[in-house]
């Protein structure tokens, strides 16, 4: 690995909070780059919440970067189509003209992306709370011990508690509709005729609001999506109403069965952030600390990861982490706004119901090569 920073006898160290991918793949590049990093878990365990996760040429791009892209991809699944249905008749069969993109349970993704952080020696430290940052550069844990850093990454998540120790000047807004995320077994054979390994994103308007977001992962595990409005109160129960999807599905009713049968299922409304500036002196905030978006393009993940490994990159191509961390955001950060600005207007619209909605603009994110800095599709 090697030390490339302005001060060669001293090695640079960072303190990163969270583990979820926004904190993962900034301690796994600046570990990377030679720096000395610790990464800071709230919970007792490193596990990834939620089911399933799209990831597109971004941020596969990132994990080539952090040496896990093989890894990721055994037990994954790129459909051939990303089918639309409106009241269960196909309205669009999107390609993407060959753009790359996966499907992948969380776990598969998190446990690639820990194994990764431990072989590089990244310190990982659970149950360790961040519960302040300051801009000269320190971190303060919920035992009270504050650590001085050169670089604080805030990878806390939506209620980020070293954003708000800061201050930073924030509107968020959650939306109208929510959703049930399950991995259930693949049930294939049982599904009847259809092209089943498609991503199919199957929309009800009437008689009530419903979708399924269907994703195959592999050939064992199957994502669902359960989308209903938040004053549904049957579309939005947990465990799920078995009775009340499996009408609006019936031809998806043995992979309902088996979601109706997972008690811990959630229902969860998205959440969308917006800050003022996602730096302050030494301290950037990367991922949903930043900048939670609802998930219509699947980009959350994907955009928190490049601008975590971005991070990784800027710090060493400038003189100071302050200056670094300003070019950092002014670089990187209008491809995330865009990105949110069209998920946001697509969830409040219900847009992807229409069909062929990833336009080039609503792909703009997915076609960024972080490692080159360049759009790199169509090629
Ligand atoms: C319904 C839905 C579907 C989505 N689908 C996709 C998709 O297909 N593709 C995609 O790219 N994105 C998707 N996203 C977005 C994606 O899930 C998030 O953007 C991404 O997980 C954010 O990662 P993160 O690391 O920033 O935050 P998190 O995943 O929230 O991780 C934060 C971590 O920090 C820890 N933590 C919290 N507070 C502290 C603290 N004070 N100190 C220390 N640790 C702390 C948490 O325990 C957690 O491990 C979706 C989002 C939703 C809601």
């Amino acid at each position: 690995m090697a030390n490339i920073n302005n001060s060669p006898s001293k090695t640079r160290r960072a303190e990163v909070a969270g583990a979820g991918f926004a904190g993962l793949t900034a301690a796994i590049a600046l570990r990377q780059n030679g720096w000395d990093v610790r990464l800071h878990e709230r919970s007792g365990e490193l596990r990834a919440f939620g089911a399933g996760i799209y990831l597109w040429h971004n941020g596969l791009r990132v994990l080539e970067a952090l040496d896990s892209l093989n890894e990721v991809l055994q037990g994954t699944h790129t459909p051939p189509a990303y089918e639309t249905w409106m009241h269960n008749k196909s309205v669009s069969k999107e390609t993407f003209n060959g753009l790359p993109w996966r499907i992948m349970t969380r776990s598969h993704l998190h446990n690639a992306l820990v194994a990764r952080a431990k072989a590089v020696g990244v310190d990982i430290r659970v149950n360790s709370e961040a519960v302040a940052a300051d801009p000269s550069g320190q971190l303060t844990l919920q035992t009270g011990e504050v650590i001085e850093a050169d670089l604080i990454v805030g990878a806390d998540g939506v209620s980020s508690k070293v954003r708000d120790s800061i201050g930073f000047k924030q509107e968020r807004w959650g939306s109208k509709d929510g959703i049930i995320r399950l991995i259930v077994p693949r049930k294939k054979a049982e599904l009847g005729y259809g092209e089943w390994d498609n991503t199919i994103d199957m929309w009800n308007h009437w008689p009530r609001v419903q979708r399924i977001l269907y994703s195959p992962c592999n050939d064992e595990e199957l994502y669902l999506g359960l989308m209903a409005p938040s004053d549904d109160p049957r579309g939005s129960r947990v465990p799920l109403d078995l009775e009340v999807w499996v009408e609006m599905f019936p031809f998806l009713e043995p992979c309902l069965v088996e979601a109706a049968k997972l008690q811990s299922a959630r229902y969860d409304r998205y959440e969308t952030t917006k800050l003022d500036s996602w730096t302050r002196g030494k301290v950037a905030l990367v991922g949903d600390a930043a900048h939670a978006m609802c998930p219509a393009l699947a980009q959350g993940a994907g955009c928190a990861m490049v601008n975590a490994f971005s991070l990784s990159q800027d710090v060493e191509a400038h003189g100071s982490v302050e200056d670094a961390l300003v070019a950092w955001e002014t670089r990187i950060r209008p491809i995330t706004d865009r990105t949110q600005q069209i998920s946001a207007d697509y969830a409040a619209n219900r847009s992807l119901s229409k069909g062929n909605m990833f336009t080039p603009e609503a792909l703009e994110a997915a076609r960024y090569d972080p490692i080159k800095g360049v759009y790199s599709w169509p090629q």
